[in-house]
């Protein structure tokens, strides 16, 4: 009888009724996400939230400026020191106010989105329609964002990079896509994310099965017919409990609030460095287009704690000791230290081509694309209707040049 030693379990063959399989350390990064799931995004930890000290944006691309520098950092434009509900940012051409003053629905889409540009219509930023109304700018019981990344990416940066994007395998665009028009539909909008700081602790038990080896005797018989006696080896499982607690803290997860792009669209579009996050001041929006937030916070709560309870389960199953587990049961209570709602920036390009909505996102912050553009089925299978005659070419040569 020998008992199989297992690095994992206790040496001890007394049942453990309790043990602190890991112990959460406050502020410490949660593993990244490879469980991830249902909405909620990793990104990077939000640090000196408070500490930033917030001035008005640079005038020439709108990008936050630190502390009291005299030249912005993102775009190296000499920076003028004025009245904040002054400042000009974004798409200028159109008058501009520093305060959204006017907000629209899509009839088509459902997004809201508040603008200060001063346009006689509106088309919506994520599809393309101009079926919007507008609605009024104050309405009570909504929440206002409290922190906010001001755009670094230029609308000018913006436009270049979707016309160099659609550049890449051009001969497979259809020829009658307007290229010029389409990149002129570009938008800066600030898309909402809800963000939580979470405690979670989790109470959980499991059946512990460790394995070990007996030593049976069993007669059979021989190839001669003889009745031997033979010895072999027999797995058991001996079970017993064991319960524990797992805390963790979390935080640096963003759910989407967005109703303007798909949730796939906003996972591509991340990361987001939330360190640069800042204390919203309305002057950001200036110029830009802020949409409003259409999954309420209830429900982006929900979402998270579902995400964190995956993960809290995730690891506790990562660290039980012995060779098997059966019964593994955990109750995760939530302790939400903080909420926020989030604006972050993204260069939206939406367009039509043949009735389909296409949309190209440039993330306002890091630069990072993403996009689908439409493919010519005529060209497509023009290019396979060559490839395809080639190889009939080469090989009816091959079989002339066999039969000689
Ligand atoms: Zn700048
Ligand atoms: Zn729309």
């Amino acid at each position: 009888m020998a008992r199989k030693a297992h690095p994992n379990s206790s040496a001890s063959k007394q049942p453990i009724l309790s043990a602190e399989v890991l112990d959460g350390s406050r502020g410490g990064l949660a593993a990244a996400g490879s469980e991830q799931s249902s909405g909620v995004i990793d990104a990077q930890l939000v640090s000196s939230l408070e500490s930033q000290s917030v001035s008005a944006p640079c005038t020439a691309c709108g990008s936050p400026r630190a502390g009291d520098s005299k030249f912005c950092a993102a775009c190296g434009a000499p920076l003028e020191i004025a009245d904040p509900s002054a400042v000009v940012a974004g798409n200028s051409g159109s008058s501009v106010s520093a305060v959204p003053n006017h907000m629209f629905k899509c009839q088509n889409c459902g997004s809201e989105v508040a603008t200060s540009l001063d346009q006689r219509s509106y088309v919506c930023p994520f599809c393309d329609s101009t079926y919007v109304t507008e609605i009024s700018v104050s309405r009570s019981g909504r929440q206002r964002p409290e922190f906010v990344i001001g755009f670094a990416v230029t609308s000018q940066d913006a436009e270049e990079k979707f016309l160099e994007w659609l550049r890449r395998n051009s001969w497979f665009r259809p020829g009658d896509l307007a290229v010029k028009a389409i990149s002129e539909k570009q938008r800066g909008v600030y898309l909402p994310f809800w963000h939580f700081s979470v405690h979670a602790a989790s109470s959980w038990s499991a059946r512990i099965g460790e394995y070990w080896y007996r030593t049976e005797h069993y007669t059979t018989r021989d190839s001669k017919g003889n009745t031997v006696r033979r010895t072999r080896t027999v797995t058991e499982t001996e079970w017993f409990p064991l319960s524990g607690h797992h805390n963790r803290y979390y935080h640096g997860f963003l759910v989407p609030a967005t109703k303007g792009i798909s949730e796939a669209e906003a996972r591509a579009i991340h990361p987001f460095q939330l360190a640069s996050l800042t204390r919203y001041r309305p002057y950001f929006l200036a110029g830009w287009m802020a949409e409003e937030y259409s999954v309420e916070m209830p429900e982006a709560m929900e979402k998270t704690k579902e995400e964190f309870r995956q993960r809290q389960v995730a690891e506790i199953q990562r660290f039980l000791p012995g060779d098997t587990q059966s019964n593994l049961s955990v109750n995760t209570e939530f302790d939400v230290t903080g909420s926020d709602l989030m604006l972050l920036p993204v260069h939206v390009l939406s367009y039509r081509y043949r009735d389909k909505v296409y949309r190209f996102l440039v993330n306002g912050q890091t630069g990072k694309v993403v996009g689908e553009k439409p493919y010519s089925a005529t060209r497509i299978g023009v290019a396979v209707a060559v490839i395809l005659a080639v190889i009939l070419i080469v090989f009816v040569v091959a079989l002339v040049m066999s039969a000689r």
